[in-house]
């Protein structure tokens, strides 16, 4: 299921939640959100969603966009009130100016608000807010209040909220119940559930070493964006109502706490260009970067520089990238990032032997960024050199052992090899851990049916089978499958 069809997902889970219970049968309001909602059920919902999140051609599937926002994000979480709390941190390609959190710490950024951010810290504002509605289970608490009393029901209105809060307008047009639309508002978080995301994320934020300043100035990021866009107000504004009360709450905190100067990291410049350059009409986009670079307007000269040659290398002007990238070899100190594009121009130039050369350069320095990594094993497999591939893949596993994306890799390797055991079990670890179990256990079947793996191998197919299978019987038991 892809955002690309979020009426179908929207109605889905609509039909699943109007069922309301009778007010004797609502639990205590006061303990609600534990025992509505277990530790376990959350678990649940919030695989389901990362099921969607790691599919979704509408969430950015780029791991130098990806790491840097979950990078972010931990960095905040770590100075949260809750650090046994599972956090994913994912960006969503949508241009309005919004940021949401879902069960189970599962916080979406749009790449709209990323854009809008004037600073890191105002980023990280963002991210600390979401964070402080975790913590306090504050969506636990709004669906167990909705008189939803089956998890069930919570489940699909979790699901719905994943699609009406990254695109609020989508969702809303394609409603046509008088109901479903009050679903929506009624999921808007209250004025005291604002104030206490506000303060733990100032929290968070001062002590993370970020500059508190920037939530207030953020709270007027976001009061301008409502004159741009026609007065209609951006759609973080309408989930999380912004009044006068709380900025002057946000403000007065803000004022007893020291000044501090804070410097962005480079990673911060880096991809909001790289987001900017594979935004709109590419043309319109190098203009911009040229222009900016030519009239001195950028905060960082680098990034600049960067994103036109990204721009580029998307445009496929190559000679013109190279140029650009070989001003940052000569002006700017090494970063992955600027590695990781001169390698692809290396591919885009269908130069095999440079783009080894750079991907190899490349992760001596950067051994362990996941970006370079990819690209050095699907170099491998583009010029079917699949022993390289499962080599450098196996050897990255004991760094990401979690990564789906690897696994996808090494299943490729093992088809051109002709490994048909090692493959089916590949792609079966890459749908475990994209929770996708069922085609998880489709594959470990036919890893386990294959005749040409060893003694050794087939045992541990035959134990991984049967441990998944295990994992179907207990998810059975929260009531959602
Ligand atoms: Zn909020």
């Amino acid at each position: 299921m892809h955002y690309k069809s979020p009426i179908i997902l929207f109605g889905l889970a609509v039909s699943l939640v109007f069922t309301p219970a009778t007010a004797d049968e609502l639990p205590d309001l006061g303990d609600i959100s534990s025992t509505v909602l277990t530790p376990l059920q959350e678990k649940a919902i919030a695989e389901q969603i990362l099921r969607e999140v790691a599919t979704s051609d509408e969430v950015v599937q780029d791991a130098e966009v990806t790491d840097y926002i979950q990078s972010l994000g931990q960095k905040l979480v770590e100075k949260g009130p809750d650090n046994r709390q599972k956090f994913t941190f994912f960006v969503v390609q949508d241009n309005s100016i919004n940021a949401f959190a879902m069960p189970g710490g599962v916080i979406g950024v749009h790449t709209g608000l990323m854009l809008a951010a004037n600073s890191e810290s105002e980023l990280a504002s963002v991210l600390g807010h979401e964070i402080g509605h975790v913590t306090q289970r504050h969506l636990a608490r709004m669906l167990a209040s909705q008189k939803y009393d089956t998890f069930k029901n919570i489940a699909g209105i979790a699901l719905a909220l994943l699609v009406a809060r990254a695109n609020p307008d989508l969702a809303s047009g394609a409603l046509t119940t008088a109901s479903a639309v009050g679903v929506q508002n009624q999921l808007d978080y209250t004025r005291e559930y604002e104030r206490e995301a506000d303060r733990i994320g100032l929290q968070i934020l001062e002590a993370g070493g970020f500059d508190v300043r920037a939530m207030p100035a953020f709270f007027n990021t976001l009061l301008r964006g409502t004159r741009f866009v026609d007065g209609s107000a951006p759609s973080f504004l309408r989930t999380h109502p912004l009044t006068t009360d709380r900025i002057a709450d946000v403000a007065n905190r803000v004022d007893q706490l020291p000044y501090k100067q804070v410097q962005d990291s480079k990673e911060f410049h880096m991809v909001r260009a790289k987001l900017r350059a594979n935004s709109g009409a590419v043309q319109t986009m190098i203009d911009l970067f040229e222009q900016n670079i030519r009239e001195g307007r950028y905060a960082d000269e680098a990034a600049e520089h960067y994103g036109l040659a990204i721009a580029y290398l998307r445009k496929n002007a190559l000679p013109q990238a190279e140029k650009e990238l070989a001003w940052l070899k000569k002006n700017a100190a090494k970063h992955p990032m600027i590695e990781n594009a001169a390698a692809r121009l290396a591919v885009a130039k269908n130069n095999p032997q440079q783009a080894a050369q750079q991907y190899q350069a490349a992760l001596k320095l950067f051994p362990d960024n996941r970006a370079l990594i990819y690209g050095y094993a699907e170099h491998f497999l583009a010029t079917k050199q699949a022993d390289q591939a499962v080599k450098l893949t196996k050897l990255k596993q004991d760094t990401y052992p979690d990564d789906a994306y690897l696994y996808d890799l090494m299943a490729r390797a093992y088809t051109m090899q002709g490994k048909d055991l090692l493959s089916h079990q590949a792609q079966g670890e890459a749908y475990y851990r994209r929770y996708h179990l069922e085609r998880a256990i489709e594959q470990m079947d036919l890893a386990a049916k294959a005749k040409d793996g060893d003694f050794y191998q087939q045992s541990i197919v035959e134990a991984r089978l049967k441990q998944l299978r295990q994992m179907v019987t207990e998810e059975k038991k929260t009531g959602f499958f």
